[in-house]
């Protein structure tokens, strides 16, 4: 059985066939380093990574690539609201490339903590301007851009399938732009701007020289620039969350075929569900804000939040609440109980993960592998996983090496868990303990003690004591 995934172009689950063969380029939308990723955010992250470390162990080579968006990103996807980097450098005092390094360095560090594995490409949005810019031009060339208001748009009615991944009419998709704020330049209200020239910030702290004048991209070009420079005209999987799939990955896929003329720029759209708050999303915006470290904070390892995330569906929303996290946790602890019982009952120091080939492992493995052929069953493959943990036929040997197999794909670190070996991702690191204090820094000028408080508590938890001083704030191990 061929693994089936749910494509957001056309919106039906299909046999999954790469382009080329066994080669799988997948582009996943990566951070925009203004701020700490929510735990909303890292959702996306969990899923693309199960889905690659899914593809590799059905044999797929996957050269996954993430973008770090660095410059051009409003608040509004739309080109409305204010430019998130600058107004995160202005409000922490900071230039934007100081504030771009720290919260890259956190992002990864989160990643990191969660065993998402490292993209084999990470380029920012900075370093790639000459591919936009050339990528612009061919846009340009091809006759879908106009000039407004010292601004470079993209033309949506020249555009005629337009509304083909988000199945919106253009006139449906105008209504949804920008009521707020719309833009009298644009003659459609789903234009979007390539290139800003005359921008709306006056005070823009990064800009370019362009064909179109000095200024700097619109956000949405840069994930065309970037995955077709690494991945080709057309690639695999491009994912992302479903809030995307109206506007940016819209964009995306407008401007990137406008310039080759190719369709479909991508052939599968994999797109998960929200993470929510009492039915809110959790956004940045209503303060409804929880981190990673939040979580470490309330006592929880970020291993527990990545079963928490498994055991539903990427295509479902999931509601967090702290109790159905402590829920986890706990399943998450009885795993790793149970695997250890079962590892005492073998004399080998470590027993490696082996996919079986015959017996009752092998059912077992094949019920892992079928659920997750379909669409990326994840509740369904820890259920697969627990069975064989729970299957006292099985040699405790055969258990292990199987359950060690299936977490090559679930990523719960089952081997040093067992074997209480340090994996090295999840202690505290300078890094962070510097991130934290400056978050504690800045949380005391916005006059948010609450905030400020819990960061001092939390690392108090964690056995790190901060000392203020009149230069700033020191730390040390209690
Ligand atoms: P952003 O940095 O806002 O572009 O978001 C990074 C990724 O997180 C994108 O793929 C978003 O679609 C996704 N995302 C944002 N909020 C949530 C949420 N509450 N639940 C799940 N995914 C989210
Ligand atoms: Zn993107």
């Amino acid at each position: 059985m061929p693994l089936y995934l749910y494509n957001t172009l056309g919106r039906k689950i299909e046999p999954f066939k790469p382009v080329h063969e066994d080669k799988v380029g997948f582009y996943g939308c990566g951070p925009t380093v203004y701020n700490y990723a929510h735990i909303g955010n890292l959702r996306a992250y969990v899923t693309h990574d199960v889905l690659i470390r899914t593809l590799r162990r059905f044999g797929y080579k996957v050269c996954h690539v993430m973008n770090v968006t660095d410059v051009g990103h409003l608040t509004g996807d739309d080109d409305s609201g204010d430019d998130k980097m600058l107004k995160s450098a202005e409000e922490r005092g900071k230039s934007v490339l100081e504030v771009a390094a720290f919260y890259t360095k956190a992002f990864f560090n989160d990643t990191e903590r969660l065993r998402i594995q490292k993209p084999d490409i990470i380029c920012k949005a900075t370093e790639h301007i000459d591919d936009m810019i050339a990528l612009i031009k061919r846009i340009e060339d091809a006759g879908y851009t106009y000039n407004a208001g010292g601004n470079l748009y993209f033309d949506v009615s020249k555009y005629p399938s337009y509304g083909e991944l988000s199945g919106h009419l253009l006139s449906e998709q105008n209504k949804t732009h920008s009521r707020a704020e719309p833009d009298g330049n644009k003659r459609n209200q789903s234009d979007f701007v390539l290139w800003f020239t005359k921008s709306k910030f006056e005070n823009q702290a990064l800009t370019w020289d362009s064909p179109w004048g000095r200024g700097y991209p619109g956000w949405h070009i840069e994930c065309s620039a970037m995955s077709m420079k690494y991945l080709g005209e057309q690639f695999d999987i491009h994912a992302g969350g479903i809030d995307h799939i109206q506007i940016h990955h819209t964009n995306e896929t407008a401007q990137s075929e406008a310039a080759t003329g190719k369709h479909p720029w991508v052939k599968y759209w994999i797109h998960n569900e929200f993470l929510v708050l009492d039915k809110e999303k959790m956004s940045k915006s209503t303060g409804s804000f929880i981190t990673l470290q939040d979580l470490a904070g309330m006592g929880f390892d970020p291993l527990d939040y990545r079963y928490f995330l498994l055991g539903g569906h990427y295509r479902h929303q999931i509601k967090f609440s702290v109790d159905s996290l402590k829920s986890a946790q706990n399943a998450r602890k009885s795993l790793l109980s149970a695997l250890r019982s079962i590892a005492a009952k073998t004399d080998a120091a470590e027993i490696a993960p082996a996919r079986a080939t015959s017996g009752k492992a092998a059912e077992h493995s094949d019920s892992f592998d079928a659920a997750l052929k379909d669409d990326l069953n994840t509740p369904r493959a820890l259920s697969s996983l627990w069975a064989l943990v729970k299957d006292s036929e099985m040699p405790p040997r055969d258990t292990l090496a199987a359950a060690f197999d299936m977490d090559n794909v679930l990523g719960l670190d089952l081997v040093a868990g067992v074997y209480q070996k340090d994996s090295g991702a999840d202690g505290i690191d300078e890094a962070e303990i510097d991130a934290l204090i400056a978050e504690r820094a800045a949380a005391k000028t916005a006059k948010n003690f609450t905030r400020a408080d819990e960061i001092r508590n939390s690392l108090k938890e964690r056995g790190v004591i901060l000392e203020d001083r009149q230069n700033g704030t020191n730390w040390r191990y209690s």
